[in-house]
């Protein structure tokens, strides 16, 4: 069937979600033409603040690259306006004098920020705040001058004015009204905002009206209606946005505020559709993305010719994207006669909740510091549901549990399947639970990429992340990004590994420097994988940073849900003697340790150590000949072995021997993520070692060598590297494989997903076909271990100067048992 042809005249965030939606729908139906008046490919508008802020960079907002058109065979024209639709012939023109025909047109065309029409308002440096030009041209601004001013205390004006500050500019937000965002906040949360604003330097001119920009070439001044004047060399223009329809009007199209729509998306004319800010729906017209995805949903279903889905209008909610500041609002927010208010005020914490009451339900909400039961409050509202039955706690939030220190990821956790996460894309729990587990994802991006959820204003990622916290523990964070390390950068992690080596980089201070850090001291995203880095490229002089370390590997613990400590003494290959288990047990009895346990990774597990013991019990451990399990660290954990042929009838190696040899070789290593082995004596494989980061399978004829397993949540079985002949070999490849990855992993990256990322076939042709370059990596890993190789208990334990750097051997420490 010859295909129909749709154009879509608008490249923005409504018009390309439509195509997308469509795309899910019926990918076959259209030959899909894309007119955009900006020379860029569909980019995300709403992180043009963060951008301005200097948070984000232009390619990083992009959300449809050029080659997700060609591969969706759709035909994309920037940088050509459409000036002209004849709905006769059902054709459009372009500024360029291209025509292009139509079975079904979309028109997405968006809108235009607002120009007081006063004197002066086209001089050059006023700008409204709309697209990447109006960035470029602030950015350019704030090279060359220094003050700015932004007209307008809205939500655009506000971060407006908080990306020029970030830019180093004075600037003064002169706002008509006498509180800020007076359509999003009441009175005392506009206060706050205000003074936290103040606090971080822009200055306000409230209830001022301009009457006129001043300057010949260029703005150098306003003139307000009482006289006064203000110097400046920039005015930003963020009083509002009219629906962008001009073109739909000249073609006759019924248009009012906006182009009329009904609840099909279509406009007067059945072939012509409209979606997003262009549109007028039911009387309403729209600015947040969130009512514009909804419309994008039913528009693509009915262009898909499906015809069941209809668009009833939005309530939005609106969050504020000022780093530092959390701000909700939804909803009637202020109250009228007949109403009631919740409120909860805690100045000391810069907290404030109100909620709008009307027969027990609740009409709006504004929250001030504390947003994160915004998505709840937004739902009960939507949802018009009774609250009369937890009326008395509501303000205290969904969750006042009290949880020990797991925080947002337990609140998030604990919400109902149906909250909404997304308040812009419209996301609940659920859906991303859901993705999560059944897609595998791993990352954030992958959650945006399959969900959408955070993909728009970002500003529920907290809540996404902790989301693939708790439903993926740890391994979250294993999957590498090709980012930036974190915001203080934009180098990549092997960019910075690449720079460590290059030029030679063996602190962290000389690191920022060369590499330009954007903050002087990192952040706590940054400073453990740079340690980390350091660490494995300058084994003998780079001086490990205890402050860049997560607070388990601080406190050489694992801390457990009561604040206590768990302590896991190292049993080589989990062998142990008698001896062993009467120190473990006089331990246990003089701390009154309140539960023992063994690990799955075959060591006891002493339950319930406060902190203030635990240097007192390492002395005790170290005593007895123990050191760290290292159980709390991204580090060689346990080399879990079976008893092999020394007891095992079906036996065929000493794996039990081996696994104690191999521990003895890699105990105290530092890794970019935990690392566990496993021998075990036959195929039989009782050890496990096929889910481990390296496993070793005991054969007849050898040792069989498996990499990159993982026994988390997401189960990887490992892959075969290779077959050895020899324990030698074992201990030689096993040294090599490990260095490989310390050397090239990301920092948080298991085996799994690193062998994953750089293939299979990469790692034997470093590890196991180049001799040489193995040989060398097992070098560079014993060297390494050289240093490593200190017990931090004992070193703890007996003060940090004299043993900090000293090698501890393996032999004094038997000696000292
Ligand atoms: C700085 C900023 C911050 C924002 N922050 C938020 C936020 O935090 N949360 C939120 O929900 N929303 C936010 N918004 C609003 C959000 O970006 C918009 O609601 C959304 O982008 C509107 O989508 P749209 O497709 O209707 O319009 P647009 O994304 O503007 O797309 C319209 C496109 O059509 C093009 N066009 C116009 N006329 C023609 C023509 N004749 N021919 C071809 N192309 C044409 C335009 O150039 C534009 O590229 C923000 C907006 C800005 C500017
Ligand atoms: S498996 Fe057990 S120990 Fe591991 S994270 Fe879950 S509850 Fe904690
Ligand atoms: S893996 Fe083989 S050798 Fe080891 S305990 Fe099991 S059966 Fe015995």
């Amino acid at each position: 069937m010859k295909k129909q042809k749709l154009i879509l005249i608008g490249n923005g965030m409504a018009g390309v979600r439509t195509l997308e939606e469509l795309l899910k729908l019926e990918p076959e139906l259209y030959d899909i033409t894309v007119f955009g008046a900006e020379p860029h490919p569909n980019y995300n508008r709403i992180m043009l603040s963060p951008v301005l802020a200097g948070e984000k960079q232009v390619d990083e907002i992009v959300l449809n690259s050029r080659e997700w058109y060609a591969e969706n065979g759709i035909t994309l024209h920037t940088g050509d306006p459409v000036t002209a639709i004849d709905r006769q012939a059902r054709q459009i023109t372009t500024a360029s004098g291209m025509q292009a025909s139509y079975d079904r047109l979309l028109l997405a065309t968006g809108s235009n920020p607002f120009m007081i029409p006063i004197p002066g308002h086209d001089l050059p440096g006023v700008v409204g705040f709309r697209d990447i030009q109006d960035v470029e041209t602030m950015l350019d601004s704030a090279r060359q001058y220094k003050k700015a001013v932004v007209i307008g205390g809205g939500l655009l004006g506000l971060e407006a004015a908080n990306g020029l500050k970030k830019n180093g500019m004075d600037v003064t937000v002169v706002h008509l009204m006498d509180i800020l965002m007076e359509r999003q906040l009441d009175k005392p949360a506009a206060g706050l905002l205000k003074a936290s604003l103040e606090e971080s330097g822009l200055k306000f001119l409230m209830e001022a009206q301009t009457e006129a920009i001043l300057g010949d070439q260029r703005v150098t001044g306003l003139r307000f209606k009482d006289g006064s004047e203000l110097d400046t060399d920039l005015v930003v223009m963020a009083v509002g946005i009219r629906p962008n329809m001009a073109l739909a009007d000249a073609a006759g199209l019924h248009c009012e505020r906006g182009i009329v729509v009904n609840d099909t998306l279509q406009t007067f004319d059945p072939r012509i559709y409209a979606v997003g800010e262009c549109v007028q729906h039911r009387n309403n017209t729209y600015g947040l993305v969130a009512p514009l995805f909804e419309q994008a949903k039913v528009c693509a279903n009915h262009l898909a010719q499906l015809g069941y889905g209809r668009y009833q209008g939005s309530v939005t909610s609106t969050k504020l994207k000022v780093t530092g500041i959390d701000l909700f609002s939804a909803g009637e927010f202020n109250e009228t006669e007949g109403d009631e208010t919740l409120v909860l005020q805690d100045p000391a914490q810069g907290v404030y909740k109100k909620l709008v009451i009307r027969d027990n339900r609740i009409k709006g909400a504004v929250m001030y510091g504390d947003t994160m039961d915004g998505s709840w409050y937004f739902q009960l509202l939507r949802e018009a549901t009774d609250i009369s039955s937890f009326r008395n706690t509501i303000l205290f939030g969904q969750h006042d549990l009290g949880d020990a220190g797991h925080g947002e990821e337990t609140r998030v956790g604990m919400l109902s399947d149906e909250a909404e996460i997304c308040g812009c894309n419209g996301v609940c729990k659920g859906d991303i639970v859901n993705a999560i587990t059944t897609q595998g994802l791993f990352t954030l991006d992958e959650v945006r990429a399959h969900t959408k959820a955070s993909a728009s204003c970002g500003s529920c990622t907290g809540m996404v992340e902790a989301l693939l916290a708790s439903t993926v523990g740890e391994g979250y964070a294993a999957t590498p990004s090709k980012k930036a390390v974190c915001g203080c950068t934009s180098y990549s992690h092997d960019e910075v590994r690449k720079a460590i080596s290059e030029l030679e980089l063996k602190s962290m201070p000389e690191l920022f420097d060369r590499l330009d850090w954007g903050t002087p001291d990192g952040c706590p995203g940054c400073r453990p994988a740079l340690n980390f880095y350091l660490l494995a490229a300058w084994p003998a002089e780079y001086q490990d940073d205890a402050q860049s370390r997560f607070i388990n590997e601080r406190a050489h613990g694992n801390i457990q849900k009561d604040g206590s400590y768990s302590v896991v003494p190292r049993m080589f290959g989990g062998l142990c003697s008698a001896d062993d288990l009467r120190a473990i047990a006089d331990v246990a009895d003089k701390f009154e340790v309140p539960e023992i346990k063994v690990t799955g990774g075959q060591r006891i597990d002493l339950f319930g150590v406060k902190k203030d013991q635990l240097p007192a019990v390492w002395k005790d451990l170290s005593e007895a000949g123990f050191v760290s399990g290292h159980a709390y660290g991204k580090a060689l954990r346990t080399v879990k072995t079976c008893v092999g042929k020394n007891w095992c009838r079906f036996g065929t190696q000493d794996s039990t021997g081996l696994g104690v040899k191999l521990e003895e070789l890699t105990w105290g290593s530092w890794m970019p993520h935990k690392f566990k082995l496993a021998v075990s004596g036959c195929p039989r494989n009782c050890a496990e070692a096929t889910i481990k980061d390296l496993g070793v399978v005991c054969v007849d004829s050898g040792y069989e060598l498996h990499i990159g397993g993982n026994g988390g949540i997401k189960v990887r079985v490992t892959d075969l590297l290779c077959k050895v002949e020899s324990e030698a070999e074992v201990l030689e490849y096993t040294g090599a494989f490990i260095q490989c990855y310390r050397e090239e992993a990301h920092y948080l990256e298991r085996t799994a997903p690193w062998v994953e990322r750089v293939s299979l076939n990469y790692v034997k042709q470093r590890v196991v076909e180049d001799e040489v370059g193995r040989k060398a990596l097992y070098d560079r890993f014993k060297l390494s271990q050289k240093f490593a190789q200190v017990d931090p208990w004992k070193a703890r334990a007996e003060g940090a100067e004299t043993h900090e750097f000293t090698p501890l051997s393996i032999d004094r420490m038997r000696a000292a048992s």
